[in-house]
């Protein structure tokens, strides 16, 4: 399960950049999360409320929120330009039939943004 070893480096990442942003609790922290990027949701969930629960210390705290946001596979057609939700990595077109289709989205995996409280807020 590389979930986990993926959620302790970003735990590691907001850590570090929430710490130099002066922030002193992380609230919310946003992933995005492609549909073929190889990483499953619930087992990232899962991972982060466990390693969540053993954090004693720092800016991630029992009430950081985790927010998974599942963006959509789209492959784009080569030949015709049509876009479509791909069903396999090497999708027919819908339109023209032929498989030269280029993926569009569906492989990011990124911590879009994460957000919190700095000295002065309550
Ligand atoms: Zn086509």
């Amino acid at each position: 399960m590389h979930e986990w070893g993926l959620m302790q480096e970003i735990i590691r990442i907001v850590s570090e950049e929430a710490a130099l942003s002066g922030i002193v609790e992380v609230t919310e922290i946003e992933i995005i999360a492609g549909e073929w990027c190889n990483v499953l949701p619930d087992a990232l969930a899962l991972a982060f409320d466990c390693i969540r629960e053993e954090i004693r210390s720092g800016v991630i705290t029992k009430s950081t929120v985790l927010v998974l946001r599942i963006e959509p596979a789209l492959a784009k057609c080569r030949q015709c330009g049509h876009t479509f939700t791909p069903d396999y990595r090497l999708a027919l077109c819908p339109s023209c039939g032929l498989a030269v289709a280029a993926l569009i989205s569906g492989e990011t995996f990124r911590v879009n943004s994460f957000e919190g409280r700095d000295f002065n807020e309550n």
